[in-house]
């Protein structure tokens, strides 16, 4: 195998109890494992989770969702996407998945199909509160539940919204607040609703009153703090491991360049190694979204500069057994290569950890699910304690 993701069970269930030990009796975690748990995979994510007594998990789409009930995932599953076609409804209601109702377009689907439909749905309405994605006004959540309840096949089991702005704890109040006056207007006029749910992992951390019935944890139970500042911080770890094999080793001159359009220039000789990862794996990708202000602007034009002149700090370094070397040149479709000092023993095939943002890691890479206490990196069983 010339790359593999290991991924770290102990982490995971080290993660899990961090977050369990936040919890109120009485809330309930409902476990994110979208876009294929964060790239950590979903369905063993999803087993190592229930096997530690996690009991309702979130997708994003319903495709996510039958993936896991195929794979004989039993928990109770919610999909946040609206599902826009009857067959998609009618094979959530098979699978006893639960969608998200978040339009009056959505509330007319499931009207439709529940009308001849022998199997339950399980319901929940989406408020928007300002993120803009999906969601109902109080007006309409109103009327939307109202006629979900007259569905006799329908169980409303639940109202969320999701919050905006991460680092404004303000804004998030704000969405905190419409929420629950609508939520407040739904049981007023006689409904009863059994699972509030607003948390994400920066709400939940920043937030205990914000927990209410339920909280849609993800990046947490991936070894990640959001982005932001926290006073509280939890223990986390990371599972997520990418590995590869060097395949090739060569000494070169001082004055040679790397890569394409030769945009490194070797001032001293050294070793050249290949590893066969390129940005097709995931490696050197950001998530090129616009600057969320001035400030988030000056600091990604300073990386830019800053790795334009090869400044340290800005490198993307790989490990090699407990040493970290750095990647030069511009990286390849499905390569990259590494400078490494003369003298430094080094070998094809030695095994190097390849720094990849988990969620644009690439999906057909084989994940490797250990228990890394009774395993260490040379593939050696580590002495018990
Ligand atoms: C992704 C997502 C979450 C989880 O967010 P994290 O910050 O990763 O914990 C919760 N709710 C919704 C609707 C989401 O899309």
């Amino acid at each position: 195998m010339d790359k593999w993701i290991e991924i770290d069970i102990s982490a995971i269930e080290q993660n899990l109890r961090e977050v369990q030990s936040r919890l109120e009796m009485g809330t309930r975690l409902i476990a994110v494992i979208k876009a294929n748990a964060y790239g950590q995979g979903a369905i063993e994510t999803a087993r190592i989770l229930s096997r530690q007594g996690v009991d309702f998990f979130a997708v994003s789409f319903l495709e996510e969702a039958l993936q896991l009930r195929q794979a004989g995932i039993q928990a109770p599953l919610l999909v946040f996407s609206p599902v826009i076609s009857p067959d998609g409804i009618r094979d959530a209601m098979k699978n006893r998945i639960g969608l998200t109702v978040a339009s009056t377009n959505d509330l007319e689907l499931i009207e439709e199909v529940c009308s001849d439909a022998v199997d339950d749905l399980t319901v929940h309405i989406k408020i928007d509160t300002g993120l803009g994605r999906f969601g109902l006004n109080q007006e309409q959540a109103l009327l939307v539940w109202g006629r979900l309840a007259n569905i006799s096949n329908v169980e409303l089991e639940g109202i969320y919204t999701h919050t905006a702005d991460p680092s404004s704890p303000a804004s998030a109040e704000k969405q905190f607040q419409q929420f629950m006056q609508i939520a407040d207007r739904l049981e007023q006029s006689g409904a009863t609703v059994p699972l509030r749910h607003i948390a994400n992992s920066t709400v939940f951390l920043r937030s205990p009153h914000m927990h209410l019935d339920g909280v849609r944890i993800g990046t947490l139970l991936t070894g990640q703090h959001p982005v932001g500042d926290f006073t509280q911080r939890l223990q986390l770890q990371e599972p997520f491991a990418f590995k590869t094999r060097i395949v090739s080793l060569r000494n070169l001159p001082q004055g040679s360049r790397l890569g394409y359009f030769g945009t490194y220039l070797m001032r001293t000789p050294a070793q050249v190694a290949v590893i066969p990862v390129g940005f097709h794996d995931g490696l050197a990708l950001e998530v090129a979204n616009k600057p969320i202000n001035l400030w988030d602007l000056l600091k990604k034009l300073a990386k830019i500069i800053l790795g334009y002149f090869d400044w340290p700090g800005q490198d993307i370094r790989v490990t090699i057994g407990d040493q970290s070397f750095p990647v030069r040149g511009k990286v390849f479709m499905q390569m990259a290569l590494l400078v490494i000092p003369l003298g430094i023993e080094i070998k094809v095939g030695d095994v190097v950890t390849v720094p990849i943002r988990k969620t644009l890691a690439a999906h057909d890479i084989p994940r490797i699910y250990l228990d890394k206490g009774t395993y260490s990196d040379q593939g050696n069983r580590a002495a018990d304690g």
